[in-house]
């Protein structure tokens, strides 16, 4: 169903602010309908908004996009740089009566077309300088002549299907503000044309421009790309996401612990699916993804679910790796938080509590704890637990710490191991679940070990 022309698609954020998780859902989609058709991904900066725009969180968006693997075939185009070009092609749309001038005031659109009530009340320009006005020497905008014929307000989308405007949405819109700025319709063709886009994959809201977009290729004489709207990503009761609601920036869920393959890997069933399957490697989205299986209806952003894969991928990820995403991510420093520990010692610990954990923050919180004596919660400590650690230790003590010292004691004592095991866990842990005891004893040492069962016998 997709043309010959060559695949090429991009991404198009400003940087006005970081890169947001549902910014990164559009740049995912637009990067597996590249790869799995052979196609090109591209980047490009939309820094025009001078005001708002900042080399801070151009570099902020860039070290997202570094982050989690999704950087573009060819170097980034900024698009301020292209603004002589847009000023070109400005020129020749007025040169051959495409654009006009428009030197109507504010306020005589208010006398001859009325105040419009509110944002979305729509008032149509009526064409007035198309023919009757003069050029002068005040300051004026560019309209673009909007085609009359209908077939002009429809287009084929590949998710959505046919889907049409009416004329009356629309009227010769501005192109170039009085300030010479040109508008984002205009400049995102210009660009979108230069860059050979051959699909246009990008969010719902961007839907009504479609129509002046396309008539905008044709003044141009560029191809037409074909478009692909993506369904919303909406809180769980079906209102815009916000920022409570998990809208936040990919630098925030990589602070907090979230893995940038587990993240892809949330992201991309957002409005996605391939069967019932839920973990998928970023090879197998490439394998799978395709547009035709992209839904209409808006995709809820589940929080728990995010942690649910997060944890699936920790568990499935070597120590050693996740050591070097929480150095990279959470930006500390294992020497101050465990500084008697090794490297062993720390992969150890990290292997066994990435079971028991959602993020990398929380993994960071329950070593940092096991770490240090831990806080004893005097309600479960009993008489029982007291006498058992005492032989527990006088055990070790006596024959060495190991779990097997433990087992032959219980025989002999004729008590349940697991009743020695809870006693132990919960000295070492300061809780009645966790890893399993063994595993523990291997990343403390015997001093602390000791240590931690004479504790109980202070509670
Ligand atoms: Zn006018």
């Amino acid at each position: 169903m997709y043309t010959s022309r060559p695949i090429r698609v991009r991404f198009a954020p400003s940087p006005t602010g970081h890169l947001h998780v549902g910014g990164l859902r559009t740049a995912l989609f637009n990067y597996l309908f590249a790869k799995h058709n052979n196609g090109t991904y591209l980047l490009r900066c939309e820094d025009t908004d001078i005001e708002r725009s900042s080399k801070t969180f151009f570099d902020s968006q860039m070290n997202s996009f570094a982050w989690v693997g999704l950087m573009p075939d060819e170097p980034v185009v900024i698009q301020s740089s292209r603004f002589e070009e847009h000023k070109k092609i400005i020129n020749k749309l007025l040169a051959e009566k495409k654009a006009y001038k428009c030197f109507c005031s504010e306020q005589e659109l208010e006398q001859r077309l009325g105040k419009s009530e509110s944002e979305q009340h729509f008032v149509k320009y009526d064409k007035h300088c198309l023919t009757k006005q003069k050029e002068n020497n005040g300051a004026y905008v560019i309209r673009f002549c909007m085609p009359e014929t209908a077939d002009a307000y429809e287009f084929d989308d590949l998710i959505r299907g046919r889907v049409c405007f009416t004329p009356n949405q629309f009227d010769d819109f501005i192109i170039v503000r009085s300030d010479g700025i040109p508008v984002y319709n205009l400049v995102v063709v210009i660009d979108d044309a230069f860059m050979n886009i051959s699909h246009v994959i990008r969010g719902e809201e961007h839907i009504s421009n479609t129509p002046k977009q396309i008539a905008l290729y044709h003044a141009c004489d560029y191809q037409v790309p074909q478009f692909a709207h993506l369904p919303m990503i909406l809180s769980a009761n079906g209102q815009k996401l916000s920022k409570r609601d998990g809208a936040l920036s990919v630098n925030e869920y990589k602070d907090m612990g979230y893995l940038p393959h587990a993240l892809l890997n949330y992201l991309a069933r957002l409005g996605w699916a391939h069967k019932d399957q839920e973990i998928f490697s970023l090879e197998e989205l490439i394998t799978y993804f395709s547009l035709e299986a992209v839904g209409k209806k808006g995709a809820i952003f589940d929080p728990l679910k995010l942690d649910w894969i997060n944890s699936t991928y920790m568990k499935a990820t070597e120590a050693s790796v996740l050591y070097t995403y929480m150095q990279e991510s959470l930006q500390y420093n294992f020497t101050t938080i465990c500084p008697n520990w090794d490297m062993k010692t720390i992969e150890r610990a990290l292997h066994i509590f990435k079971e028991r954990v959602n993020t990398l923050k929380e993994l960071l919180n329950e070593i940092e704890s096991f770490y240090k004596d831990p806080i004893l919660d005097k309600r479960y400590v009993t008489e029982q637990m007291k006498h058992h650690s005492m032989l527990i230790r006088n055990t070790f003590l006596k024959e060495g710490v190991s779990i097997l010292n433990i087992k032959n004691k219980a025989k002999d004592l004729g008590v349940p191991m697991i009743t020695l095991a809870q006693t132990l866990r919960f000295a070492l842990l300061g809780k009645m679940d966790g890893p399993g005891v063994s595993e523990l004893l291997a990343i403390l040492s015997d001093q602390q070990v000791l240590h931690r069962l004479e504790r109980i016998q202070s509670i």
